[in-house]
């Protein structure tokens, strides 16, 4: 049975994260927004944090795990991972995916690394670099070339859009160990910095998220140890994809919490500004007795609750040894839209005070956004979510 009940644990973390992300973050969201590509050395402090609380606490022997009630398993890695999540992006987001310490590398690495690379990479501050200039929604067409040379594999290839690839210490590479051999051919690999033949080639100017760097990566003749290979290096024609595919199962519900977080900073902002104004939610009223402002905060209250039910739903199964690839779709899928309607219903409803720079609203439009982008777009979560309930395979629905 489901456990929702949020856990003294959890309710802990949240509360110090909400009151450093209060403190640290807010005062320097627009400094950093406005000077892209500078960093925030404010974060520095929250290095060790990230790493403890976020995809840097796998337990040992996780996969080998049985026979746990769900209800004492309730709280692993992935249900703090995405509480943290959640209380980082409501601070901000850019700024949350600028600290140091975990990036989406790290929840790549918790998903696929066996214990002993676990051991070696998973404190490393990863970022994860899937996405090329002629491969975006669709991960099996990735061109980046791996071939095995001896000990180590020989990389070549371009990544683009890698969000902290400038600043992190490794990068969970995409690439192919053969292109005859499709999907099943494509495995992840960790590339440390410093490692010669891969070099950060630029990086980009944004719409949001400024204060978070996103860099394309060129990898050339670049030679890392086989042992980077995570997971299983076999070429299995049944399956073989799904080894690097997992990956989304953890990283999708912490960018649809990171949504979440999002929305509900603008949420509550949008309402205490209403609230000063005499504007107040009377939840006992009939839907015919409220205004439309009531009702607008009302429908936006409703979905952050099912926005979170999904996520939670996701990383409980996570959590608990279960296939979870269609619930964390459909979190990502509801977090990313909704998240995007909430912040622009805040922008409407506060009319001029929503679109200044002198508050934070209209930025948090904007950073919003990319969290309906990466790690799988909109309509390819739709798409991921088709095919499982209706039992569809890629060839039947694309
Ligand atoms: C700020 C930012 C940070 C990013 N960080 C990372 C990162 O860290 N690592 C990484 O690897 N990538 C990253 N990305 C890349 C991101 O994951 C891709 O942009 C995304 O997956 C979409 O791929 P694409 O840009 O090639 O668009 P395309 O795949 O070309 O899609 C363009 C449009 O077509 C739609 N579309 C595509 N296929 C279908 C279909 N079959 N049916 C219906 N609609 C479809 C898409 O939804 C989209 O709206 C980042 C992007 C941004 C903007």
């Amino acid at each position: 049975m489901i456990n929702f009940e949020t856990t003294e644990m959890v309710k802990q973390i949240k509360d110090m994260l909400h009151g450093m992300t209060k403190d640290i973050m807010r005062p320097i969201a627009r400094y950093y927004d406005e000077h892209e590509h500078v960093r925030p050395k404010e974060l520095d402090a929250f290095g060790p944090i990230m790493q403890a609380g976020m995809g840097g606490g796998r337990k040992k022997g996780k996969k080998e795990k049985k026979g746990i009630t769900q209800t004492e398993d309730r709280i692993g890695t992935a249900a703090i991972s995405v509480a943290g999540a959640e209380e980082l992006a409501w601070g901000d987001v850019g700024l949350m995916l600028a600290m140091p310490g975990s990036g989406l590398g790290n929840a790549a690495i918790d998903a696929v690394a066996t214990d002993e690379q676990y051991e070696r990479f998973g404190k490393k501050y990863s970022a994860m670099a899937i996405t090329e200039p002629g491969c975006g929604s669709d991960a099996s067409a990735v061109t980046t070339t791996a071939v095995l040379d001896g000990d180590e594999y020989v990389l070549n290839g371009e990544k683009i859009f890698v969000t902290d690839g400038d600043r992190c210490d490794a990068v969970v590479v995409w690439a192919t160990l053969d292109k005859t051999k499709g999907r099943a051919a494509i495995k992840s690999f960790v590339v440390e910095k410093g490692t010669p033949g891969f070099r950060v080639e630029k990086l980009e100017k944004k719409c949001g998220i400024r204060a978070s760097d996103t860099a394309t990566l060129v990898f050339e003749d670049c030679r890392i140890p086989k042992d980077n290979l995570l997971g299983d290096p076999e070429i299995r024609p049944e399956g073989g994809f799904k080894g690097v595919m997992k990956t989304f199962d953890n990283t999708r519900p912490l960018v649809a919490a990171m949504a979440l977080g999002c929305a509900r900073a603008a949420f509550e902002f949008t309402r205490d500004a209403l609230e000063k104004e005499g504007i107040e939610v009377r939840y006992d009223r009939g839907m015919s007795k409220q205004s439309a402002i009531e009702k607008d905060l009302i429908w936006m209250d409703a979905n952050l609750e099912v926005m979170r039910l999904l996520i939670e739903r996701a990383v409980w199964m996570a959590d608990n040894g279960r296939s979870n690839n269609l619930e964390a779709s459909m979190s990502k899928a509801k977090a990313g839209k909704y998240g995007n309607l909430i912040v622009q219903k805040c922008v409407e409803l506060l009319g001029p005070i929503g679109y200044s720079q002198k508050y934070l609203v209209e930025k948090w439009m904007r950073d919003n956004k990319v969290n309906d982008i990466y790690e799988g777009t909109q309509q390819i979560q739709m798409l991921v979510i088709a095919r499982r309930i209706l039992g569809y395979g890629r060839d039947m629905l694309s």
